[in-house]
Parts: structure tokens; sequence; C-alpha cells
């Protein structure tokens, strides 16, 4: 007799997955998406460089059609800009590779060690220091977190774990439960904060399987989304921040300062609020890392701390995120 328990059902992918994995790859294909195909002389040359574009459908549904300078468009698309001389730019801006301490486990600051939980993220954003980032050796999932959970275990001096990456989110259920089934006997590890786009682009994320995941969690949990505009926000966002809220975590935002996305006041305050309304406080502004590929989005440092003061003047203080920029070698960020 054949039983459920010799014969396990195939269950399918989650529907996250899925959608994950339908997303626009194809530059010219988002173009036309947008009715902005007379915008393809302008694109990154297609032999390049090993990363491509990739963005949820989803996150596309957000961006207004016709605009070539939607701010979500321009986060994502790759443009022939990203390859003109840049001065200062560089592969690894953030000293990552030096700040290593074990597979995948980066510590840079006092108490908290940051993993390197895997190379992938949901979207792809032109500005990010990750696109030089030798991840596919780098990452502590691939070593099967056994690595990285010893060298947070031998150091009682870290009492945080953050998750981070690429995006830790886009690792499975499975994955994550494995790590924190490590880290939870670790009895110095008392929180565990996500680094997490995921919400916000994909909120589908943000399923029944991730929240009984958080739910078991005996940790106090910080998610750390990042969000660039107002924009990004719509209903679905709004209910995977609720859903996130509602298992005991503490929602923030950090966002980059980009020039011609987000760098004027009325689009931050607008950030702030939108946030807010999300339940998420603002955390980092954060002035660009200097990656080769960004340069054509750097904002000076006077005029961000004219855009901050600007915030000041107008919002409550607890909407007013802090303008730092990460320097290598720091045993913080640093604030501007
Ligand atoms: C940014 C960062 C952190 C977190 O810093 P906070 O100021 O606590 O948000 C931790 N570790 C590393 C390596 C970082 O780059
Ligand atoms: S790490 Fe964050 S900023 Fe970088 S590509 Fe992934 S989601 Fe975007």
């Amino acid at each position: 007799m054949i039983t459920a328990n010799r014969l396990p059902a195939q269950l399918p992918p989650p529907r996250w997955q899925q959608l994950w994995r339908e997303s626009v790859t194809d530059p010219l294909e988002l173009l036309r998406l947008l009715g902005l195909e007379a915008q393809a002389g302008r694109l990154l040359p297609g032999a390049d460089t090993g990363f491509a574009l990739r963005v949820p459908r989803g996150f596309v549904a957000r961006m207004r059609p016709g605009d070539p300078a939607d701010p979500l468009l321009r986060q994502v698309l790759p443009l022939a800009a990203e390859l003109a001389p840049q001065p200062g730019f560089a592969a690894d801006a953030v000293g990552d590779l030096a700040a290593r301490s074990a597979h995948g486990v980066l510590q840079k600051y006092a108490g908290r060690a940051l993993l390197i939980a895997t190379g992938s993220c949901a979207v792809n954003c032109r500005y990010c220091f990750r696109r030089h980032f030798p991840y596919a050796e780098e990452t502590a999932a691939a070593g099967r977190w056994r690595e990285a959970v010893a060298a947070i275990a031998a150091d009682p001096g870290i009492d945080e774990v953050i998750l981070s990456g690429g995006d830790p989110l886009s690792l499975s259920d499975a994955k994550l439960t494995e790590l924190t089934a490590a880290l939870r006997d670790i009895p110095h590890v008392r929180r565990l904060r996500l680094h997490t786009r995921l919400p916000v682009v994909l909120p589908e994320r943000v399923d029944a399987g991730l929240l009984a995941w958080l739910d078991a969690l005996p940790l106090q949990k910080v998610v750390v989304l990042h969000a660039n505009h107002a924009n990004e926000f719509d209903d679905r966002v709004d209910a995977a921040c609720a859903a996130l809220r509602d298992r005991g975590c503490t929602l923030l935002n950090q966002a980059v300062l980009l020039r011609g996305i987000n760098d004027d006041a009325d689009t931050l305050a607008a950030l702030s609020e939108r946030a807010f309304a999300a339940g998420v406080l603002p955390y980092y502004l954060h002035q660009l890392d200097r990656v080769f590929g960004a340069a054509h989005f750097e904002v000076a440092d006077e005029a961000a701390l004219a855009l901050v003061e600007a915030l000041r003047q107008r919002l409550p203080g607890y909407l007013v995120p802090r303008l730092v920029r990460e320097i290598a070698g720091e045993k913080s960020k640093t604030p501007l």
C-alpha cells in the first residue's frame, strides 16, 4: 500500500520564489513594459559586468509608465553612464575584504557580527557595493553556517547577529531555520537583525512560512528595510510590514542618498512619512559607497547636510534619518 509516509507529497515552491523567478531581467523588456523603448540607446551595452538587471514585476508595477526619470526605474536600469571614468571609485569601497573574520562573517563594530548570508538579492540596485564583492566564496550559508556560527559562539562579546548579504530573505525558510537552530544555543546572542530589501521589492516573501520562523525565534528581532523613495511602498508592502510587526519585529529603514532619485527635501520627507505610515522608522541615510559604476548617483556632502537640516526643520525628530558614511577601518558608521 502506498502511504503518505512512503511517498511524500511534492510541495510546490512558495509563491514568492515563483515571482522571483519571473523577475524582469531584460532591460529592453523593462523599457517596453513602461512604454520607454525610445530610451534603449542609453542602456549599458549588453556584454557588461555580471551585475545584470533583475527586478520583480510587482516592483515594476510601482514605476510610472512613460517616465524615464522614474525614481524606482533609475535604481535598477543599467545605463551606459556606469562606464564613465570615475576617479576615487573602487571595487571594494568599504573595506569588506579586510574585515572578514571567518567564512562569511564581517566584524567591524563592537558587539555585532554581520553574516554575509547569501550573495543573492531579489533586485539588483545599480548603486550597490555588492556589484563587485566576491560573494560566491564568501557567503556563510555556502558553508552550511558552521564556520560562521563557530566564530560567533567563540566570542562572548557578540550579542547581536546581523544577517545581511546580498539579501538574507532570498534564502529559503529551511536555510534560515537551520541557521537559527544553531544560533539559539549561543547564550550571549540576544538579538537577530535582518538587513533586507525583500519586504519592499517582493513583499510576498513575508509569507506564512517566514512568519512561523520568526514566531519561533527566542531572540529580539530587528528588521532593517531598505527603501529609497515613498513610491516603493504600496498596500502589499504595508501588509508585509504589519505582519512583521505583529511578530514582534522592530522595523527600521535605511536609504541611500541618490542623485536624481531622492536628493531633495520633499522626496526625503515623503519617504520618512510614508515609511512611518507603514510602521517603519527611518534609521540611516547613507552617503553612497564609492563603488565603481555608481559615480553618477553621488551627492556632495554639503548638499547632503543641507538636505538633512531641511528635514530637521520640517519633521519630528524621530522621522529624521542619521546621515552617515561608511569609512573602511572606522569603529562605526561615520556621521557627517
Ligand atoms: C553597517 C554594519 C553594521 C551595523 O551597524 P549599525 O550602526 O549597528 O547599524 C554591523 N557590521 C558591519 C560589518 C556593518 O557594515
Ligand atoms: S544588497 Fe541591497 S542594495 Fe545591494 S543589490 Fe541587494 S537589495 Fe540592492
